[in-house]
């Protein structure tokens, strides 16, 4: 038996090997198995059954184990693993390696313990006898007879002080048997909190839902690949259709995976679905998987899913390269949140790495929001996708009405620039006396490098790509990072020509000092990553937040994603402009997103929310829209800008990153490989560029960066990558490939 291995050490090639006999039964396509290399060991998937073209067979080497007796990579991921190689351009080793987690690969040995059962019940004739020729044999007899479950077989022998010879007698004679168990160590397991998103009890599912969960549950009768944008407005009890697709899932005896995005992670969160799901799968467990796991909760949960013993995993977006077994749903819940897409590599996109998984598995996939990404969007109407709404909120109360303030007319009624409008600040004492709650947002996506006048609201924009230019005070120059065209940083605002056109965005500090001035009683608590560094922090805080024991919480997009306080009635947004302003096409997706997002989190007890938005450009269509929660009306809007310019959803987009010490020999590079590219396939791709990044020095290296559009990834990344290995790069310079970046910088 010959197999083509692909070897975990450090380069990506498909080395062929002999099986030894003892090994062959247990020899699959997806095994890891480990295998000389050179001069050491490795690790390696076997990739393929089968002898090499041309190389003679007696001079292969042997395989030297099979680490685990199943597969590491079912069929599934092993074909996901290889279109990811192709997709991301990026080695399929280092591919592997993602998907199986460390502990794994390091074939770290599980933890047992043995047990002792009774293999059959003596008569009392023959107990007799034991009693009479071997009283200790007989000691350990009765003692395990009088058991309801199995003991740990060293807890029996020292409490009836016996020898493991003992143990062993009785096992030869056949009256007791040996059993082992692996010692789990469960995520999470002592964490059991109350009010989160996830109800203890199913709910009774109002029309829209029960529909929607008919239709899901008719498509996975069909046996068939298809893809579900599963559309509700916040609130509308998204959740809980998940639950019952999943319970359909399960009932046709096969697999699930349900993603979430990270931040959304929160212990509360994951214990109520975890004992939700593991109530669905009738005590079967469910598996929890993301960053924080230790090593051996890893291990725990990859293998009782490689086993299938457990059928569910609840992740962030690693939990797609689970080893589910059959699998038959993947869920992607908020799947428009640019979380899901890794920024290192591989630079994967974990809603399209679970689409893809679900095609190769013939699964269904159900992407879920109250914001659709637009590229999901338009996958609806070309009718790749099924659309389902939920258009009424479970308690079937209004959205919250979101409260446009205009900063220009603030910033003259108060002669300076404030951090809180007169509205707000007026909103933030009257629920402090009522002795409700109130959050403020400040949006810290965004650079404070662009232009903009708090006179009219003008912002300066390229004209090619319909970006917000980035202001570098270092040359007084603003610059387009897209298509590298410049011009040198107005004096005077160029529409209304007041000198006022270089605004920074707020820190959280100054927003949380204006807050102490205009409401000095309340308890104000900040949250940001620079007070949230400590571990368990974060958790704390939330928790007295949801005590009671904060009125103000002041903070970054971070506390709002997937929480839900029943006293919060008061929601800010103090500076919409900075995330519609960063120099991303994406901007307005974004602001609309986190607008619709934010109103969610407002008023969702017993009483009625308010929204309110701080903006210089209140006319923006990403507010207007964001009013009523028209998602309709934005994404018709949006998508004939994205169409006019070629954006994505309408073309892929990669990114190439290129870092060096030098500039000169940066810039001179950067320049030589788009002349090369354009040489060889301009006729696919459009470059835009080289230019300087938006950043164009982090820790003492300078960047550089190309764009290239095009409507074939899958044909013009393995040509890119053809090149970039044959390209004669200096060693002081740094180059990455980012597929479908999620954020222009
Ligand atoms: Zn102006
Ligand atoms: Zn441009």
């Amino acid at each position: 038996m010959i197999v083509g291995v692909h070897p975990l050490a450090g380069f990506d090639k498909l080395l062929h090997y002999r099986v030894p006999e003892s090994l062959r039964g247990s020899v699959v396509v997806g095994s890891l198995v480990r295998i000389p290399v050179v001069n050491a060991l490795k690790l390696g998937i076997v990739g393929e059954i089968g002898p090499p073209g041309d190389f003679p067979v007696e001079r292969l080497k042997l395989i030297a184990q099979v680490v685990y007796p199943f597969p590491a990579l079912p069929p599934d991921l092993l074909g996901l693993a290889r279109w990811m190689a192709r997709y991301y351009a990026c080695g399929l080793d280092l591919i592997i390696e993602t998907m199986i987690p460390v502990a794994v690969r390091r074939g770290a040995g599980l933890k047992q313990e043995k047990l002792l059962a009774l293999a059959t019940r003596l008569t009392a004739d023959d107990l007799a006898t034991l009693e009479r020729r071997a009283p200790q044999q007989a000691k350990l007899y009765r003692f395990l007879e009088q058991q309801f479950r199995p003991p740990a077989k060293s807890l029996v022998l020292s409490r009836l002080g016996l020898s493991a010879a003992v143990a062993a007698a009785l096992i030869r004679r056949g009256v007791v048997r040996e059993e082992t168990r692996r010692i789990e160590r469960i995520a999470y397991a002592d964490d059991h909190a109350t009010g989160e998103l996830v109800a203890a009890q199913p709910h009774r599912l109002n029309p829209e839902q029960q529909a929607a969960v008919d239709t899901v549950a008719g498509n996975l009768q069909r046996d068939a690949f298809g893809v579900t944008l599963l559309h509700g407005v916040t609130g509308s009890g998204k959740t809980e259709v998940y639950l019952r697709a999943i319970d359909a899932a399960l009932q046709t005896g096969g697999g699930v995976v349900f993603l979430v995005p990270e931040v959304a992670l929160t212990p509360q969160t994951v214990a109520r679905l975890r004992s939700r799901l593991e109530a669905i799968a009738q005590g079967q467990r469910c598996v929890v998987w993301h960053s924080h796991l230790s090593e051996g909760e890893r291990l725990d949960g990859w293998l009782a899913l490689a086993t299938g013993e457990a059928r569910v995993v609840v992740g962030a977006r690693s939990a797609i390269f689970a080893p589910v077994q059959n699998v038959r749903l993947i869920v992607v819940d908020e799947e428009h949140e640019p979380a899901y897409k890794q920024d290192e590599t591989p630079r994967y996109h974990g809603r399209d790495v679970a689409v893809m998984r679900a095609k190769l598995a013939r699964a269904w996939c159900i992407l879920g929001s109250a914001t659709p990404s637009l590229e999901s969007f338009t996958n609806v109407e070309a009718g790749k996708y099924q659309l389902v709404q939920l258009t009424q909120r479970v308690d079937d109360r209004k959205l919250p009405f979101i409260d446009v303030v205009d900063m220009r007319i603030e910033a003259m009624k108060q002669r300076t620039l404030p951090a809180l409008s007169g509205r707000l600040v007026r909103a933030m004492q009257d629920r402090l006396e009522r002795r409700e709650q109130t959050i403020l947002f400040i949006n810290r996506r965004g650079y404070s490098s662009s232009m903009l006048c708090t006179k009219c609201g003008h912002v300066e924009e390229c004209a090619h790509c319909s970006i917000t230019m980035t202001y570098h005070r270092s040359d007084e120059m603003l610059r387009c990072h897209l298509c590298a065209a410049e011009r040198a940083a107005p004096l005077r605002c160029p529409k209304c020509g007041a000198p006022e056109i270089r605004w920074r965005g707020l820190g959280t500090q100054r927003v949380e000092e204006a807050v102490r001035r205009v409401v000095p009683r309340a308890r104000i608590e900040r949250m940001d990553t620079d007070t949230m560094s400590r571990k368990n922090r974060f958790r704390e805080v939330l928790a007295s937040f949801r005590a009671g024991q904060i009125d103000v919480l002041v903070g970054t997009q971070m506390i709002g994603k997937g929480l839900d306080f029943p006293n919060v009635t008061l929601v800010g947004l103090v500076d919409a402009d900075m995330s519609m302003h960063i120099p991303d096409f994406r901007a307005n997706e974004r602001t609309f997103q986190l607008l619709v997002q934010v109103a969610g989190r407002a008023g969702r007890g017993d009483r009625a929310g308010e929204v309110i938005v701080q903006t210089f450009t209140p006319q923006a269509e990403a507010i207007q829209f964001s009013r009523h929660a028209d998602f309709a009306g934005f994404a018709a809007s949006e998508l004939a800008i994205r169409r006019a310019y070629h954006y994505p959803p309408y073309r892929h987009l990669i990114h190439h990153l290129f870092r060096g010490k030098n500039p000169e020999k940066l810039k001179f590079f950067a320049e030589h490989w788009a002349k090369l590219v354009e040489k060889t396939f301009g006729d696919r791709v459009e470059l835009r560029g080289p230019s300087a990044s938006p950043i164009e020095k982090i820790k003492d290296e300078y960047r550089w960066q190309l764009w290239y559009f095009t409507n074939a990834v899958t044909k013009v990344v393995p040509e890119l990558q053809r090149l970039r290995e044959e390209f004669a790069w200096p060693d002081d310079l740094t180059q990455v490939l980012d597929v479908d970046p999620v954020n222009l910088s």
